[in-house]
């Protein structure tokens, strides 16, 4: 298979998840707008009412906008699953909102991830060849029919288990059940899961940032290949995976992840600040002063500031009301996007040697016409430096910057890219650093470096794969 031919429905997502809770659905529903960051297209929770019945509600929208009042009312109970979704394709389909509320001889559950499977066509196939009619090609509601498709002794957890002993490439997944909820992490451990507590009562969210905004405490990450029950009886852990790989992705924490959030006990705003002391350390620049692509470039800008000792400033306003571009899904939302959402400040500007620091370039053409709007407002000199290395290859894990062909640093050369974006300098991270940040853990850094922790199952062309 082609590397274009992936673009069917990756995700970056957020999942949220509480047992226990009283007006669970209204805490899922603040908690997951400190997840909206992760996705803006959809929203659903499906939570477990006092009657024994699964209710669910889901609609393509911001989730403050979506779960009013009155739908929330309609949720009732103390447990619930939320999840939050961008879909990276042109076409965003309804029916791949999450969560799935799923029926089986045992009974309902529903289920919700982030993630992406690397074998989902494989996995597909088998349940086709099993008579499976799949309704959307969500990799949730995959791992959904999975789960329902273990009959033997065990209940809902040994289906959970023999599901993920199917599942290859990335998952945080949260199932709920009439007895208890289940959260469970890839043995890579690519995207986050962490474990909250809510008074006596525990949560689970994609980000550590969610807790703080419904009151939760902070208990621990659920670990690479672990599967945690949560039921009235309190917290049971098993393992799913003996061998686990520590493959944090690099782009949670360069850019997906909220800097007030800390992903398996690092601060994601840390390991920005600490790229842009790598960078000033790897490419001092001469000028007047740093400044930031908003918003996830501010913690390297203030990193590099701090160890140049060159005074950061303000030098481009984001209006926040208009939505990140690279959530957008189609190009011309991309170009429009980026006219309408920053300002450049030209009492700052204009006249000066100015340093950007962004924290990477995908398609190369916002950061075009980033320079252009600072030159436009008088800059002397605009010299971008990036805090991350080139991008380069595919992601197959549920980030989806588009296919190969579109990633700038895959066809040309810093050089080149330098000139097509109209900059006096252009500088990139090294890969080197990049672990100097993460502290020497293991990271997935694969759309830097095409090192893909898991088989691809061809994914990628026969030429592709010598990256
Ligand atoms: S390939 Fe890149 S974006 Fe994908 S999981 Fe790895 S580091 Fe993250």
């Amino acid at each position: 298979m082609d590397c274009s031919s992936l673009s069917e429905i990756h995700e970056e997502c957020g999942v949220f998840a509480a047992f226990g809770v009283g007006n669970a659905a209204r805490a899922a529903c603040i908690a997951l707008q400190h997840l909206q960051h992760r996705g803006q297209q959809g929203c659903g929770i499906a939570a477990y009412g006092p009657d024994g019945k699964i209710r669910l509600h889901k609609e393509p929208g911001l989730v403050r906008n979506v779960f009013t009042d009155s739908i929330l009312k309609e949720l009732p109970g103390d447990s619930c699953i939320g999840h939050v979704r961008y879909p990276t394709t042109d076409v965003g389909g309804r029916e791949n909102i999450q969560p799935f509320r799923m029926s089986d001889a045992k009974g309902e559950f529903a289920v919700a991830h982030n993630g992406n499977l690397v074998n989902s066509d494989e996995l597909k196939s088998l349940l086709e060849s099993e008579g499976q009619l799949m309704v959307s090609t969500s990799d949730s509601e995959l791992l959904g029919h999975l789960i329902g498709r273990h009959h033997g002794q065990g209940g809902r957890e040994a289906g959970i288990l023999s599901a993920t002993l199917l599942l290859d490439g990335a998952y945080c997944a949260v199932v709920l059940t009439p007895e208890a909820l289940y959260a469970f992490r890839d043995p890579y451990g690519f995207h986050p899961l962490s474990l909250g507590a809510l008074g006596d009562s525990y949560v689970v969210a994609s980000e550590t940032c969610a807790f703080r905004g419904i009151g939760a405490r902070f208990l621990r990450d659920i670990a690479p290949g672990e599967i945690l029950r949560i039921d009235r009886e309190g917290l049971h852990s098993s393992r799913f995976a003996q061998e686990t790989k520590d493959r944090s992705c690099a782009m949670e924490f360069i850019y997906f992840a909220r800097p007030d959030s800390v992903i398996d006990g690092q601060s994601v705003y840390s390991f920005r600040k600490k790229t842009g002391h790598l960078l000033w350390r790897e490419h001092p620049v001469e000028a007047d002063l740093v400044t930031a692509v908003p918003e996830s470039g501010y913690a390297a800008a203030l990193g590099y500031s701090e160890a140049s000792g060159i005074p950061y400033e303000m030098g481009l306003l984001k209006n926040m009301y208009v939505a990140r571009t690279f959530i957008q899904p189609a190009q011309h939302m991309r170009d429009l996007g980026v006219r309408m959402k920053l300002s450049p400040m030209e009492g700052v500007i204009a006249g000066k040697r100015i340093v950007v620091i962004d924290d990477s370039i995908v398609r190369g053409t916002t950061s075009r016409k980033i320079v252009t709007l600072l030159r436009d407002a008088g800059a002397k000199e605009v010299h971008l430096a990036i805090a991350s290395p080139p991008y380069s290859c595919p992601c197959f894990y549920g980030i989806d910057t588009g296919t190969r062909d579109q990633l700038i640093a895959a066809r040309l050369s810093v050089e080149e890219i330098r000139r097509f974006i109209g900059a006096d300098s252009l500088h990139y991270l090294s890969r080197q650093a990049l672990s100097e940040a993460a502290g020497g853990r293991g990271l997935c850094a694969a759309c830097f470096d095409g090192d893909y922790p898991t088989d691809l199952y061809g994914h990628l062309q026969e030429p592709d794969k010598n990256l």
